[in-house]
């Protein structure tokens, strides 16, 4: 069957690095759901669709043609064939992912989606590590180790920072409370990611090295 971990945690809280890091531990797979909103705004956008019009963006998160690579050491997002790693993670895709993420019917789909692909790769690799904002509540409450990883607003837009190669100016601070701020606001109306659910443990990773919280989350998985 696999063992399965659910790491959830707000943009710019090391989830992805986390994530990516301990699958490449246990030599297991890797599933980042927040590629998939990502693609599925990418393919609205490229498409010429209403982000508004709820019934056709669910139309098009349905019949996506999505590859998802859930190999750690380089998972890639393809649609209809087109590498879109790369793109899916700039702020034209990042400022209006939450319109879609916030769309209902988009996300029963994409939900249901990654169970599949959360249980087979566990299942396929012995271990799969999802992450996102509702994979320790909604997509995998019965998952073996679910982990909330928070750390402090100033740290989380550092990081975001740092993450797109962007020196310390107005002018970034600017922007990554954009990223970062607004959309922990535009995000809240779908998922209670800042507090941890019952049976939830939560890694304050503000102040810790990468390292450290690895080894945390590898501990509990042990446990
Ligand atoms: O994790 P990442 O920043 O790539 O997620 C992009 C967006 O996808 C989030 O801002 C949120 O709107 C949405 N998302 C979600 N549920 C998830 C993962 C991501 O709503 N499980």
């Amino acid at each position: 069957q696999g063992i399965t971990i659910a790491i959830d945690g707000p943009a710019g809280s090391g989830k992805s690095t986390v994530s990516r890091l301990v699958a490449e531990a246990l030599d297991g797979g890797i599933l980042d759901t927040g590629a998939m909103y990502r693609a599925v705004t990418w393919s609205c956008l490229a498409d010429g669709v209403d982000l508004a019009d709820r019934e056709a963006v669910a139309a098009v998160a349905e019949a996506i043609d999505l590859d998802l690579g859930t190999d750690p050491a380089g998972a890639t997002v393809a649609v209809g064939g087109t590498d879109i790693t790369a793109e899916i993670r700039t702020e034209r895709i990042s400022q209006r992912v939450s319109d879609v993420a916030t769309n209902t019917l988009v996300r029963a789909i994409l939900q249901r989606r990654q169970r599949e692909v959360l249980f087979a790769t566990a299942g396929a690799r012995g271990f799969c590590v999802a992450e996102g904002r509702d994979i320790t509540t909604v997509v995998a409450p019965d998952a073996h180790v679910r982990v909330l990883l928070t750390a402090s607003d100033e740290e989380r837009m550092r990081r975001r920072a740092a993450e797109l190669d962007l020196e310390d100016t107005e002018d970034t601070r600017a922007r990554m409370a954009d990223q970062v701020l607004r959309r922990d606001r535009d995000d809240s109306t779908v998922s209670e990611f800042l507090t941890a659910a019952e049976g939830v443990d939560e890694v304050d990773t503000t102040g810790l090295g990468i390292e450290d919280v690895v080894e945390q989350v590898l501990m509990l998985v042990a446990a």
